[in-house]
């Protein structure tokens, strides 16, 4: 069979053997779960509940007007306890909503509904209402992506099957243990969005898992055209973009999105999620993840109520040797911030909790530029890293507009191949605020 993938890249060690044949464990009861109000990309939401009031398992407790915005849902039914600013994945303090746990299990779900006999709109609101984000991304609502305007009709869905950064195994787990729930998803959203075919974007390391997708999509693919393409173990082979070019052949133009080239992109937990949406009429209220790293001494693949803390999944669900212990990530290790303790909220979108030790943790000191041109070799989106930062340093945001660091996917593949241990991604994740702020300023002047 053919396997495609894109052009650059890394290859960072894998490090899945920890976790990848471990089955998922769901775990239901926590004592309390603190809950980020604003866990999308988009405008910010308002509490929908006070201090005092009892909630449901299920139940919207935070919501606001808008396109871009989508609602979060109380993960375990109790009382609320405060309404306060708390530490988050992203290093920033943002509202958060604490939620007792009562030792009863009350749950509110919305009705079932069948996505192929409802409006498009209906479907759509479905979608926001269940509070669907880009599970594993930077949580884009998922009602917004899969309404693409009338002029840019879409002909591939693609699920990310690819789980391109190390140590994470919860997609492969999910798509090992519940093929079926991310073939529906997948098949509801080419119905969404009109697409006439489907592809499976599944990379060769997980190719033991082709025979029960194919399974899968037989029986849970709903006459949808959907076929699987194994892709090159590569890093960043998840990428949207690059996602797009090896399982498609289109090239995402530059600034441009996934529409473009009549693509919609969704990864196998979204897609989960809008099955669930539909079939169980069960909104986010779990996040899946995968607990790993040197310092873990008990690796899992887990199901946990949004809003757990990280630190109450230790020591009864999960251990860690503390001495170890040198640094913590939320995510995969390659886009993950590394937070400064385990008393942050798991979201949404936290695919990861990587507990590191010492080596995993080594940080070098950044030597200069040797001009070697691995790092462009490397990047997936064809800039020159090393100019671009050379920009960046000196403070020249024209110049690093110029070279394109609004494309930056900040993947970090440059990061990685650079001898001079350059922290050419972290420069870039700030160069391009500031970019952005530059350009938001030049419009404002010219009264746009
Ligand atoms: S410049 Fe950006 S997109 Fe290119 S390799 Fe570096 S982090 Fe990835
Ligand atoms: S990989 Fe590092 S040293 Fe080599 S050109 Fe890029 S920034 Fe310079």
């Amino acid at each position: 069979m053919t396997k495609k993938t894109f052009r650059g890249g890394a290859h960072p060690p894998e490090r899945k053997d920890q976790s990848k044949n471990i089955n998922i464990e769901v775990l239901r009861k926590v004592s309390q779960v603190v809950i980020p109000i604003n866990q999308h990309f988009g405008a910010p939401l308002e509490a929908l509940v006070a201090v005092g009031d009892k909630v449901k398992r299920g139940q919207k407790i935070a919501d606001a007007d808008g396109r871009m915005t989508v609602p979060v849902h109380a993960s375990v039914a109790g009382t609320v306890k405060r309404i306060e600013p708390r530490l988050l994945a992203n290093n920033l303090e943002g509202p958060c909503i604490i939620i007792e746990a009562s030792a009863e299990d009350d749950t509110v779900f919305m009705p079932v509904m069948d996505p192929f006999t409802v409006s498009k709109d209906e479907a759509l609101s479905r979608i926001r209402e269940a509070g669907i984000i880009g599970i594993g991304g930077a949580g884009f609502p998922a009602h917004v992506k899969f309404a693409p305007p009338p002029n840019k009709p879409i002909e591939f869905v693609i699920a990310n099957a690819a789980e391109c950064e190390p140590y994470l195994t919860i997609d492969e787990r999910l798509m090992e243990e519940r093929p079926g729930d991310f073939i529906d998803g997948m098949a509801i959203v080419m119905h969404i969005v009109g697409a006439t075919r489907g592809i499976v974007g599944l990379e060769d390391n997980k190719s033991h898992l082709y025979d029960s997708i194919a399974t899968a999509i037989k029986e849970r693919s709903s006459g949808k055209d959907i076929s699987i393409q194994l892709l090159r173990t590569k890093y960043p082979q998840g990428g949207e973009k690059m996602l797009i070019t090896a399982a498609t052949g289109r090239v995402v133009p530059s600034g441009g999105l996934p529409m473009d080239v009549a693509c919609v992109v969704s990864n196998v937990g979204t897609l989960r999620a809008v099955s669930e949406a539909f079939r169980k009429g069960k909104p986010v209220i779990d996040t899946g993840l995968t607990i790993a790293g040197g310092a873990c001494l008990s690796p899992k693949n887990a199901i946990v109520p949004v809003g757990t803390l990280a630190q109450d999944l230790f020591p009864d669900f999960s251990q860690y040797d503390e001495a170890k212990l040198k640094r913590i990530v939320m995510g995969g290790p390659m886009m993950g911030p590394a937070v400064p303790s385990l008393n942050v909220p798991l979201q949404k979108n936290t695919s990861g909790l990587l507990l590191m030790d010492e080596a995993e943790a080594k940080s070098f000191e950044e030597g200069p530029c040797i001009r070697c041109g691995r790092c462009m070799k490397a990047c997936p989106c064809f800039l020159s890293p090393a100019l671009l930062n050379a920009a960046l340093k000196a403070s020249n945001l024209d110049d690093a507009e110029k070279i394109g660091v609004i494309d930056c996917i900040e993947c970090g593949a440059c990061s990685f191949v650079c001898p001079s241990h350059i922290q050419l991604v972290q420069r870039f994740r700030v160069g391009k605020q500031l970019v952005r702020v530059k350009k938001q300023k030049e419009a404002q002047r010219a009264g746009k």
